[in-house]
């Protein structure tokens, strides 16, 4: 596949420049400096949500949206995505539809939109008919700026219709990555969007992710149709994080590593696991120890989880013990270190979740807790995570006997065929995408190959992840290369930075240690 070529290579600057300050004589900011909505931008960003100094990459996603362009921009997690969207609904003198995949990603946007008096409706499957008609009204009217939908909704006529009957000027895509099966949370809704986009007239559409390879960029690109898009990106790797990673031969190791650092490091922190197992695991050792820990997966109830949720956030315990469950929209500044006691499934999952430290500014550490045997829980989910042959076969029967992709119904399939609905509807996508020609035995065998690349693809990345723990390559250096950065300097603070300061012996023995893998 071919890398996109980034317009925009934002570095992360020592001082966030201020709002007014006219740029140095870049081409790109010529059309913005002429548009007049500009100053107006400027002072709604500073009167509506506080904001003096516009973050990296910030301002160029900005005059892009004004100027009308497609763009699509990768900044880390916690920078500000979310503004280059909000902040134009109240100058483009139409809706901004915000496709978001999560639910509760939505209502806490909505929540500080409320502070920045902004007033945004929210289309997704938690509203009361009576809500939902209320709603609908409201947008029919015109009152709100700024309107969230879930993917699956955005593909309805019914939602359609009434969004272009807006004119919605913009389409914003947030966590775009989930468009692209190279993405690590591949969502199928998403990529209905770009046709989605036709039906409202095709607005500019922006779209927006935390961390992609340039593989994942182009991806992102073609499967939303954008057209001569600007690409920002900034970097990933924030200098106050110090990268570490720490050989631990057995998991009495691992713990006692953990409990130093929970000692060295008296702030608030996040113990990341591979597997719900060894969360509660840990977290039933690590509570017995009296730590103030608490615990987040994907298999607590809902009310449990929101309940460590609120303590994490709130301060009353100091430490989480999760999954990546904890994930997306967990924005808590303060989080002075993020520990990876398993080594998670790619360096975009690790830079995602180990760039939640630190938001702040302030120093905080990332710490990979290393054991090679750890690699094999990741290989079993690679293996189990794709549909088999036998499904594939089973889901396209189902969908050509219901006339095509288009016209099948999911959980009816789902009934049908005995294959979950999740993996139905990605299957339905890869159909979808192998258009009307494909049929039967043909598209089985086209999807099984995808399938085998995306396994194929899935192993590379954890063979990269594997290389970056065995690695004796500055940390920050490693990860920004892994995302196409060029010229990264070393950051002098990680494991093998401080071990190549220390002499040759110790960077020789731990390349010795790597074993044969390294
Ligand atoms: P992302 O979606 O990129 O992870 P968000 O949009 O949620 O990040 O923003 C993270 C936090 O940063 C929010 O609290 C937001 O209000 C704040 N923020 C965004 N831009 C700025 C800025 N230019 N200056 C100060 N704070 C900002
Ligand atoms: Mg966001």
């Amino acid at each position: 596949m071919q890398a996109l070529p980034v317009n925009v290579n934002v570095p992360v600057p020592v001082d966030e420049s201020p709002v007014r300050e006219p740029d140095r004589d870049l081409d790109r900011d010529r059309d913005r400096d002429r548009d007049p909505r500009w100053p107006l931008l400027s002072s709604l960003a500073l009167s509506r949500f506080g904001v003096r100094s516009f973050r990296p990459g910030q301002r160029e996603l900005l005059a892009a949206v004004l100027a009308g362009r497609d763009a699509l921009g990768i900044l880390p997690t916690g920078g500000g995505k979310s503004l280059t969207y909000q902040l134009p609904s109240l100058v483009l003198g139409g809706p901004v539809v915000v496709v978001s995949p999560l639910i509760a990603l939505m209502k806490d946007q909505c929540d500080h939109l409320d502070e920045a008096d902004i007033d945004a409706a929210e289309l997704d499957s938690t509203l009361t008919a009576s809500e939902e008609r209320d709603t609908e009204r409201e947008i029919r009217a015109g009152e709100h700026p700024l309107i969230y939908v879930t993917p699956e909704r955005l593909r309805t006529d019914a939602c359609l219709r009434m969004l272009r009957a807006r004119g919605v000027k913009l389409l914003a895509i947030d966590e775009a990555h989930c468009v692209s099966a190279w993405g690590h949370d591949f969502r199928p809704a998403y990529m209905a969007i770009a046709k989605a986009a036709e039906a409202l007239g095709r607005p500019p559409i922006l779209a927006l992710t935390a961390t992609a390879t340039s593989e994942t960029a182009a991806d992102i690109v073609r499967a939303l149709g954008l057209r001569a898009p600007l690409v920002v990106r900034t970097s990933v790797v924030r200098p106050n994080l110090a990268f570490h990673v720490e050989r631990t031969v057995n998991e009495m190791a691992k713990r006692v590593a953990l409990l130093r650092l929970f000692d060295d490091e008296p702030g608030p922190g996040i113990v990341y696991t591979a597997t719900v197992k060894k969360a509660d695991e840990l977290y039933r050792w690590t509570a017995a120890s009296r730590l103030p820990v608490a615990r987040y997966h994907g298999r607590m109830s809902a009310a449990d989880r929101e309940r460590s949720r609120a303590h994490f956030m709130d301060g009353t315990v100091r430490v989480m013990i999760a999954t990546k469950a904890f994930g997306m929209g967990i924005d808590k500044p303060d989080t002075r270190f993020v520990v990876h006691y398993q080594v998670p499934d790619s360096i975009e999952s690790y830079a995602q979740e180990a760039g939640r430290a630190g938001r702040d500014g302030r120093s905080a550490r990332c710490v990979l807790l290393y054991r090679l045997e750890d690699k094999s829980v990741q290989t079993f989910f690679i293996a189990r995570k794709y549909a088999t042959r036998g499904e594939i076969a089973k889901v396209v029967g189902a969908a050509g006997r219901a006339g095509g992709a288009g016209g099948a119904d999911l959980r009816g399939i789902a009934l049908e065929t005995g294959v979950s609905v999740k993996r139905v509807d990605a299957i339905l996508g890869c159909l979808a995408r192998l258009g009307t020609g494909a049929a039967g035995v043909d598209a089985c065998g086209a999807i099984a190959t995808e399938y085998e690349r995306r396994r194929t693809r899935d192993a590379e990345r954890l063979a990269a992840m594997l290389h970056y723990a065995q690695s004796t390559q500055c940390r920050r250096v490693a990860v920004a290369e892994y995302f196409g950065e060029a010229g990264s300097a070393r950051c002098g603070r990680c494991d093998a930075c401080g071990a190549a300061q220390a002499g040759g012996r110790l960077s020789l023995s731990k390349r010795a240690e790597a074993g044969p893998e390294g």
